[in-house]
């Protein structure tokens, strides 16, 4: 018997070849250095942040070059699958705006090189791995678990290598008729790529973060095809797509760069041209003095839901990360600030060789500048649309005026100077509900008053203020109002003047203004004061003051 029988034997039912597979799956029409690229996760039931870091790179590679970024669902391991991820990730790509070229979602396909779950691709992988066996590169191991753990037990308790390699790999000694006569009896089995590595050979890598590796040579005659499911395993089932779909450049996270000699193998077993390969860095944060990996399970951080749940604008999600991403791309930002992040021509080469630092204060910063820059209608429409996601109090809010949320929100905004107070869309109820008489009413107040303290003298300003120094007719009328005031009171107007002689003085003009503002807003640091007494009108100020006793 030949290895052909063993073939037919395993895959009696497939009559396509390799040769038919390329030919369905033709080179892609792109201009010259155009680059293909793919997001290729498990759906795990979980978006992390080096997900979308690797998401955004793959976007960029590919837009920049004017090629093709599409995504596909690497769900073979059928026991890790979790309900509801694909929609997961998909939401996640769309939300932040990397939508794939080539996708399969809901059941359509779109694109000509899928389908684009790697579960439909059976029958590809099959016909693959049915050449493997019929040409000798991979054979039926009927090692059963107890058999594994044993063998590495016995390694671990002679200091070798753990894996199936060498001597230790028993079933790529079976010959053909024992392997079928094994199939025949009913064993179960799986299918191995039998390696023609040896360990103690370097050979040369080239990383493109990372530049030319020397790795050793893979001799583990890993497993491509599972027992129970007929599935692949990622190992092997990458090396098929990413040849048919005509992959590239893959970018995965730098925990997959000790298989890349198998990879590499399994490419050269066929004759197909590996990809290029730019294997990410971890994802660090700052942890007291040192720096550790950003973990699912410690760091709320991990997860995009967080991002999502705080409101942050995806832009700004986006710009953390790229900043992360290439170390010159601060820089180019700040000369091409009207370009879009995906106008950036990456160069793995200018990523972190170590750990990629990611710092929330940095987030927050790039998020404030965003925010600052969108005039009053977006800020509302991305506000309310987070509100009725995520805070029904801000929904409340906002619904009850419209306008009124929007003029609010539009106080230094919309201007040279924008302010430069709000991080996060969830940042926004807790800057402006002293602007709604009801929310204020409802809550017990603290009055942040600062010098002035004197219950007294507050009222009798507030009172003095309303009735002879009023007048919202204009920003330098209202000023010249308050500082005729403080003339009367006996407070300097001019803060040159209580500087050089502060004992002539109850107060200066800061410390009357802030008694305006206290009482108004029950805060001491606000934005413009006149913008938000404008808003008030006479009555509602009134009305706070009076609220003073
Ligand atoms: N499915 C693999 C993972 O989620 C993808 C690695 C790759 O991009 O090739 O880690």
């Amino acid at each position: 018997m030949t290895n052909k029988d063993l073939a037919n034997l395993i895959f009696p039912n497939i009559t396509k070849t390799v040769e038919d597979y390329e030919k369905e799956y033709p080179k892609r029409d792109l201009k010259e250095g155009a680059i293909v690229s793919r997001f290729a996760p498990s759906p795990t039931g979980f978006m992390h942040l080096g997900g979308l870091f690797q998401a955004i790179i793959d976007y960029v590679i590919a837009k920049s070059s004017g090629g093709v970024f599409f995504l596909r669902n690497e769900d073979t391991d059928k026991a890790r699958e979790v309900d509801g991820a694909v929609e997961l990730i998909m939401e996640t790509l769309t939300h932040y705006g990397l939508i794939p070229d080539e996708y399969e979602f809901d059941g359509k396909i779109v694109g000509n090189y899928g389908p684009y779950i790697q579960s439909e691709r059976k029958e590809i992988y099959h016909a693959f791995i049915k050449h493997l066996i019929e040409i000798g590169r991979a054979y039926p191991c009927f090692c059963d678990k107890e058999e594994l753990d044993q063998m590495r037990e016995n390694q671990e308790a002679m200091k070798v290598r753990p894996g199936y390699h060498g001597r230790f790999a028993r079933c790529s000694r079976l010959s053909v008729d024992e392997a079928m006569e094994k199939i025949k009896n009913g064993e179960k089995y799986v299918i191995r790529f039998r390696s023609n590595g040896n360990f103690d050979n370097k050979f040369e890598f080239d990383d493109l973060r990372q530049g030319k590796l020397y790795l050793n040579e893979n001799d583990i005659d890993e497993v491509i095809m599972k027992s129970d499911t007929m599935l692949p395993t990622y190992h092997f089932a990458h090396v098929v797509d990413d040849h048919l779909m005509h992959t590239t450049h893959v970018v995965r996270g730098e925990e997959w760069l000790p298989s890349a000699p198998k990879h590499i193998q399994m490419f050269e077993a066929f004759g197909f041209e590996a990809p290029k390969y730019i294997h990410t860095p971890l994802i660090v944060k700052k942890d007291g003095d040192s720096l550790r990996k950003i973990s699912k399970r410690k760091d709320p951080e991990a997860s995009m839901s967080y991002y999502d749940l705080l409101g942050y604008p995806t832009l700004a999600v986006i710009e953390s990360l790229m900043t992360i991403i290439n170390s010159n791309y601060e820089e180019w930002h700040t000369i091409n600030p009207d370009k879009k992040f995906d106008e950036f021509i990456f160069s793995a080469n200018k990523m972190s060789t170590s750990g990629a630092l990611y710092d929330l204060m940095k987030l927050d910063d790039i998020s404030k500048n965003i925010i600052s820059k969108m005039s009053k209608d977006e800020l509302y429409e991305k506000s309310y649309e987070w509100a009725c996601k995520h805070s029904e109090s801000l929904k409340s809010i906002i619904d009850k005026d419209v306008e009124y949320y929007k003029n609010i929100i539009n106080i230094e905004r919309e201007s040279e100077k924008p302010r430069k107070d709000i991080a996060r869309y969830s940042d926004i109820e807790n800057l402006i509900w002293y602007m709604y008489d009801d929310v204020f009413d409802s809550k017990e107040i603290n009055y942040e008053w600062k010098n002035i303290t004197d219950k007294e003298e507050i009222k009798k300003i507030l009172n003095t203020y309303m009735n002879k120094y009023f007048d919202l007719s204009s920003q330098e009328e209202w000023f010249n109002k308050v500082k005729l005031m403080c003339d009367e009171l006996g407070y300097a107007s001019n803060m040159k003047d209580y500087k050089k002689n502060p004992d002539n003085f109850k107060g200066n003009v800061i410390d009357i203004s802030t008694v305006l503002r206290v009482a108004l807003t029950s805060k001491c640091m606000t934005p413009d004061l006149y913008s938000i007494m404008k808003l008030f009108g006479r009555d509602r100020i009134l009305n706070r003051y009076n609220k003073i006793s």
